[in-house]
Parts: C-alpha cells; sequence; structure tokens
C-alpha cells in the first residue's frame, strides 16, 4: 500500500483579503438578545456572532411576512421583475465582498466562492426574467359551453430552509423564485453559515424588496424552528435544501397541516467512466464532479466506477491531479482545496478511510487530516474500493474520492443504481449512443455526459427516489411556489 500525504498546507490568508473580509462582517447587524458564535474553518477561530432567535421570534417573523405578502401578492408582475434585477445587480456589485463572506464562514477557496456569488446572483436574474412571464392561460373545453381560465396564484407564506454548503446559492435558488412568484417568505439558513443570507438580505432590502418580504431567522434550535413554525397556519409552504433524515422528518410535520413542499435532499451520485471515454476529459471531469466544494456538494461523484480497460490510467491521472492540490485556508493563495466545514466532518473521513481500507481499499493518495488549528483533510483517493463498504454506501461529504472497478455497461448500471439516492449521476464515454442509452437508465434526475458540474440556474435541478421531491431553478422552480387555480365560464351563444 502506497500512501503520501499532501504536504502544501497554506495556512496564511491574503493580508488584504483577510482586511475586507473583517470589514464585510462588521457590516452585519449587531445581534441583540442571545447570539450563538460562528467560527472559521480554517482557524477553529469565531469570527462573528448572530442573534440566535426562539421559536416564539420566528413566529413573530411569521406574522411579519404575513402582513408583507397581502401586498406583495397584489403587486404587478413587472414591479415584482424589476426589484429582482436590482437585486442581482447588487449582488454583482458586491461580489467579491459576499466571496468573502462566504470563503470566512464555510471555507470553500476565494475562487470557488466567486464562482458561488455567479451561480447564486443568477437565479436571482433568471427568476427576474421569469417573474413577468404570464402566469396564467385561456383554454377551449373539448365539447364547448365554457371557457376555462387558469390562474397561477402565489402558493403564500413560504418557509426556505438552507445547507451551509453552499450559502449564497442555496438561499437565492429559494428566495428568488418564492417572490417572483408573489409569496413572502421566512428562511432559515443552517447555524454554521448565516452571514451570508443576512448579508444577501439586506441588499434585497437595499434593492427595493419591500420590507417584512424576506424574514431571516438564525438559531441553534432548528427543531423548535420547525415545530412552530410549520405548524402555523399562515404558513403554506416549506422548502428544504439538506440531509434526508431531516427532510423526511419535515415532511411528517409538513402533513399535518398539508403543506406544500419541495425536498432537495441527500446523494450518492455514481460517476461511470468507460473504456471509449477520452481520458484527459473523464479525469477533468471526475475531477471537478468530486472535488468542487471539496466534496461537499449533494451532487458530488460519491462512487467512481471505471472499466477495466480505462481504470489503470485513469486512476493514475486522477491520482496525480488529486495530489498536486493545494490545501490551506481559502485566503490563501492559489489554495485550491479549503478545510471541511467541521471537526466532526474530519472525524467523518477518517472513519471511511480507515474502514475502506481495513477491508481491502488502497489509499493512493492522501488518506488522512492534515495538521494546523482547521479542519483539513487531504485530498484522496481510494481504488479497490469494496462495494458494500460505508464509503461507497454513504454520502461521503468530502474530497475523498472513492474508485471501483467495473467488466460491463449492465454491471455499471446495476450498481450505479443499487442505492436509495437518485440525485445525480455522470457518464463519460465518447460513443453518443452509449452515453444517451446508459443516462436513460441511470435512476437520477440529473445526468452529467461528459460533464462535472452539471448545475445551472435554467436546469430544472432536483432528485428521484430519496434524494427529494420537487425542482428549482428553471421554469420549474417557480412553479414550486405558485397553486394553479381555473374558473369555468359558463358561455352560450349570442345572436
Ligand atoms: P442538514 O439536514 O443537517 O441541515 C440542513 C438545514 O436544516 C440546516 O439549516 C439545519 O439547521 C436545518 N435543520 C436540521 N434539523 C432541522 C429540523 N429538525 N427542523 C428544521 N430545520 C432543521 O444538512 P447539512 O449538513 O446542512 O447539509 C448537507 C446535506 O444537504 C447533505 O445531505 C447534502 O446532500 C444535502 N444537500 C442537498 C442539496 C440538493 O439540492 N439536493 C443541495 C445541498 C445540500
Amino acid at each position: 500500500m502506497t500512501k503520501s500525504i499532501a504536504t502544501a498546507l497554506v495556512t496564511t490568508p491574503d493580508p488584504a483579503a483577510l482586511r475586507r473580509s473583517e470589514e464585510v462582517i462588521a457590516e452585519l447587524p449587531v445581534p441583540a438578545g442571545s447570539s450563538f458564535g460562528i467560527l472559521d474553518p480554517a482557524t477553529a477561530a469565531p469570527i462573528a456572532s448572530a442573534a440566535d432567535h426562539s421559536a416564539e421570534q420566528a413566529l413573530e417573523m411569521v406574522a411579519t411576512a404575513d402582513e408583507a405578502g397581502a401586498q406583495w401578492a397584489k403587486t404587478p408582475l413587472r414591479v415584482r421583475a424589476d426589484v429582482l434585477r436590482r437585486w442581482y445587480e447588487l449582488l454583482v456589485e458586491r461580489s467579491e465582498d459576499i466571496a468573502l463572506l462566504i470563503t470566512r464562514e464555510m471555507g470553500k477557496p476565494l475562487a470557488e466562492a466567486r464562482a458561488e456569488v455567479a451561480y447564486g446572483a443568477d437565479f436571482v436574474r433568471w427568476y427576474s426574467e421569469e417573474a413577468a412571464r404570464p402566469h396564467g392561460d385561456a383554454r377551449q373545453l373539448p365539447a364547448g359551453g365554457a371557457q376555462l381560465i387558469t390562474q397561477r396564484a402565489p402558493v403564500g407564506l413560504s418557509v426556505l430552509i438552507t445547507p451551509w454548503n453552499f450559502p449564497l446559492a442555496m438561499a437565492t435558488r429559494k428566495i428568488a423564485p418564492a417572490l417572483a412568484a408573489g409569496c413572502p417568505t421566512v428562511v432559515k439558513p443552517a447555524a454554521l453559515t448565516p452571514l451570508t443570507t443576512i448579508f444577501a438580505a439586506e441588499l434585497a432590502v437595499q434593492a427595493g424588496v419591500p420590507d417584512g418580504l424576506i424574514n431571516v431567522v438564525t438559531t441553534t434550535s432548528a427543531s423548535a424552528f420547525s415545530q412552530a413554525v410549520l405548524r402555523d397556519p399562515r404558513v403554506r409552504k416549506v422548502s428544504f435544501t439538506g440531509s434526508t433524515g431531516v427532510g423526511s422528518a419535515l415532511m411528517s410535520l409538513a402533513a399535518e397541516n398539508v403543506l406544500r413542499s419541495s425536498m432537495e435532499l441527500g446523494g450518492n451520485a455514481a460517476l461511470l467512466v468507460f473504456d471509449d471515454a477520452d481520458l484527459d476529459r473523464a479525469v477533468a471531469g471526475a475531477f471537478a464532479a468530486k472535488m468542487r466544494n471539496g466534496g461537499q456538494s449533494c451532487i458530488a461523484a460519491n462512487r467512481i466506477f471505471v472499466q477495466d480497460g480505462i481504470a489503470e490510467a485513469f486512476t493514475e491521472a486522477l491520482t496525480e491531479k488529486m495530489s498536486k492540490v493545494l490545501v490551506g485556508n481559502g485566503l490563501g493563495a492559489d489554495v485550491s482545496l479549503g478545510p471541511l466545514i467541521d471537526e466532526r466532518a474530519v472525524a467523518s473521513m477518517t472513519q471511511l478511510v480507515t474502514e475502506a481500507t481495513d477491508r481491502g481499499a488502497e489509499v493512493r493518495t492522501g488518506g488522512s487530516a492534515l495538521p494546523g488549528a482547521g479542519y483539513f483533510f487531504a485530498p484522496t483517493l481510494l481504488a479497490d474500493v469494496p462495494p458494500d463498504s460505508a464509503i461507497a454506501t454513504t454520502e461521503i461529504f468530502g474530497p475523498i474520492a472513492a474508485v471501483q472497478r467495473f467488466a460491463t455497461q449492465e454491471e455499471a448500471i446495476i450498481r450505479a443504481n443499487a442505492t436509495e439516492f437518485g440525485l445525480a449521476g455522470y457518464v463519460f464515454t465518447e460513443s453518443l449512443d452509449r452515453a444517451l442509452n446508459v443516462a436513460d437508465r441511470l435512476e437520477t434526475g440529473i445526468v452529467g455526459i461528459n460533464q462535472g458540474v452539471p448545475s445551472n440556474a435554467a436546469a430544472p435541478f432536483g432528485g428521484i427516489k430519496q434524494s427529494g421531491l420537487g425542482r428549482e431553478g428553471s421554469a420549474e422552480g417557480l412553479e414550486e411556489y405558485q397553486v394553479i387555480r381555473f374558473y369555468n365560464i359558463a358561455r352560450r351563444a349570442t345572436a
């Protein structure tokens, strides 16, 4: 067994970026009352605090949203569209500051944080464009005698719960379509990363989003929040992004008041590399699908399946690419892998690697936590991963590429689908027929074909099986915040 730990660890942030990030943090409102601390995962040191809202305070925000929502639902579509457009412009104007905030509270390298700002702002631009499109149509009844008018009305007060891995994009992907549809919102970001959402919400108000439409609840009592808020009769919708376990519990709660529910849940994406793949393209695609966001993405390539004929060449090339990654503080020069989100995540990586290697997997690079105050784990490639090991059956959420081999197309498809998750899958082949034949058989909502980063504001992002319900982004993302109603108008002939 070869074991080479990545040694390039940059712990010193760029001083100018650090200084500017402190200035941006200082712009955030100072919490009144009880609060909790937010840590920089690169140093494990506190950087700010946020109000620790109680369930009662969350219900006050529900009341505020309810009041503001009545007027917003009547606001002309063009006004909604223009306000969203202005919010988009402010997000772009302040993109460097938002990126710094993302890096400080979540850890991803600044270049990736900038990419998230572009991606997150794009949802606001997209829904500024969707907002003004017709929200209904007129239809004929086949037998005549009446006219139908359909209308897409706002679903109503929407509770939006987001995870820590994309602090801006997961929030804008929900808030922008909710506002475009005419709904007021109560937004609960993850307690690990609330600062970006608070900042983005302040920009929305500066952009002209009326007071009371975006209410950010920051709390360490997530369960008390959902128990109180989802049972409030003024709430009509819950949209959640996070783990399948929490999503399933929220669906039970939402069932009590029959709330419209959108669930973007966990993944266990398979990435298939066939013998007829372009090696460079497959390695670049697998690297992007695995290492984007340090592997902390719901569509990360969790299981990499490589066909026997290309397996060794692919594994060697990916190992080389992984071992050259510069790890460190996301504000450090040229760093391309930041820390994991917390100590628990590092412990989980260590445990997954140990379990897999005990059962025969081979560490080609990395394999362990890195020293330093923050939560660093070396970019790791494991070859010959046993199919029933924990790393092959659970969501890794870290920088470990777990490689398995396969012999035939049929075997690859069966193994790829052998999971309760169904969010994303990836196919690498130069054969168009194979690409489409395999994509058709993958039980996922998303398929990347010769492509490691399939997400886009224009795409209907979402999963099947236990990866969720509903879609975000695209025109379908707006429908999640609309109810369809129809008027049946009696119509008789006149002379
Ligand atoms: P998580 O489920 O622990 O938390 C997500 C959010 O839910 C956080 O805001 C958290 O505070 C809140 N939460 C937790 N328990 C709650 C409760 N009882 N009531 C109300 N809110 C509650 O997930 P995480 O660790 O923040 O994020 C990682 C998970 O998110 C992974 O499983 C990942 O696959 C998934 N994810 C999915 C998508 C997608 O679009 N499908 C996108 C990003 C992340």
